[in-house]
């Protein structure tokens, strides 16, 4: 059996060059222990420029921030994993990087399961909650059962603070008056302090941590340890990077998207392309593009194809299927 080769730290892409020798490499065969030779330690991949934020605190909304903790795996551990797949003679059909593209184009999406992050978070409870929602992640909470809750809590900025949305009905939109806009605040913030004055007498009256706690309201702070493999922090990012997710969820997946992104560039560049940037498209909203094809209006193309842009009283939709696919048409026109 062939030794398992070590990794060359600080080598990037070609810390794990694949197959230029004639015989396949065996990595594993079921039932015989893998040798690892005494002269070729296995050696840990680093990123340096992700090590330099290791345990740097990155501020997000007012009491808090997202640190990278540690990680495993980089760009060439992506490729090592699809060369296993792939064996001999990938190498020549396309380099690391169009390999990484062919994979995320293609879905192919293990290889993506062999680099981890863990990162250490420090969020507002409503944000936690949405978050949370995230399965397929492992996570250590703060416990208010143990420790007593710091003092802080979310209060937007005033620009945040915004009429309901009419089109994504789980969002905001528009301006407010600055009378409605202070006043909220102030409400939130004296909300918060007098919940917080309350928390205070609880425990000094002796009743328990976790019993104290239901007084703190959803702006209050929690932390947590969070650990993801990048196929599904992808998932997350995908989710809540995009503008129907909550602003303030958002900015966090960013923060978590900057950090990421230096351990595995090559990885992150084509996920912008093809997730973040890409565009799928429905067998109707195809039909509709046909239509567009052949030089009908997008209002034309929609009708023809079944793409509702009217209620039945005649009135034009906020949204539905037709008025999505109007969208994706503007995010045609107006790329970069
Ligand atoms: C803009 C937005 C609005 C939302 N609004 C609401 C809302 O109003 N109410 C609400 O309750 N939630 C809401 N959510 C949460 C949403 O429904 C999902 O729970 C959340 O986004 C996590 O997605 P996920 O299950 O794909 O992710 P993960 O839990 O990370 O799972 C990743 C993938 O693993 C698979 N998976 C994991 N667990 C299971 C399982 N048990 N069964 C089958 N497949 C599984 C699925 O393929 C899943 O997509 C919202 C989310 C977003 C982004």
């Amino acid at each position: 059996m062939q030794p398992l080769r070590s990794a060359k730290r600080g080598a990037g892409l070609n810390a794990f060059p694949a197959t230029e020798e004639a015989e396949p490499r065996v990595y594993a065969r079921p039932g015989l222990p893998v040798a690892v030779p005494d002269d070729s330690p296995m050696a840990r991949v680093s990123v340096p420029a992700a090590d330099q934020s290791i345990g740097v605190k990155h501020p997000v909304l007012r009491h808090g921030f997202v640190v990278l903790v540690d990680y495993m795996g980089n760009d060439a551990a992506i490729v090592q994993a699809a060369r296993v797949s792939y064996g001999q003679g990938t190498k020549s059909v396309r380099d690391d990087r169009g390999l990484i593209r062919y994979l995320m184009r293609h879905r192919h999406t293990t290889p993506f399961e062999m680099v981890e992050y863990k990162f250490l978070v420090r969020l507002p409870i409503f944000v936690a909650r949405q978050w949370i929602r995230h399965r397929t992640s492992s996570t250590n909470e703060y416990s208010a059962r143990y420790s007593i809750v710091p003092d802080e809590y979310e209060l937007p900025p005033a620009e945040e603070v915004r009429h309901q949305s009419t089109r994504n009905r789980q969002g905001r939109a528009d301006p407010l008056p600055p009378e409605v806009v202070d006043r909220f605040r102030s409400d939130l913030d004296s909300v918060s302090k007098e919940a917080y004055a309350a928390y205070t007498r609880a425990l000094e009256a002796g009743v328990a941590r976790e019993t104290a706690r239901l007084l703190l309201p959803v702006a209050y702070y929690t932390q947590w340890y969070w650990k993801i493999n990048l196929h599904n922090l992808f998932h997350f990012l995908s989710l809540r990077l995009d503008p129907h997710s909550q602003e303030e969820i958002r900015l966090y997946a960013a923060e978590v998207a900057k950090l990421a992104s230096v351990v595995c560039p090559v990885a992150f560049e084509a996920f912008e392309e093809f997730q973040v940037e890409g565009l799928t498209l429905g067998k109707r909203e195809r039909k509709a593009m046909r239509a567009l094809l052949e030089g009908k209006s997008p209002t034309e193309a929609c009708e023809s194809a079944g793409l509702p842009l009217t209620r039945d009283d005649g009135k034009p939709m906020n949204t539905g299927e037709g008025v999505e696919f109007l969208e994706k048409l503007e995010r045609i026109r107006t790329l970069d």
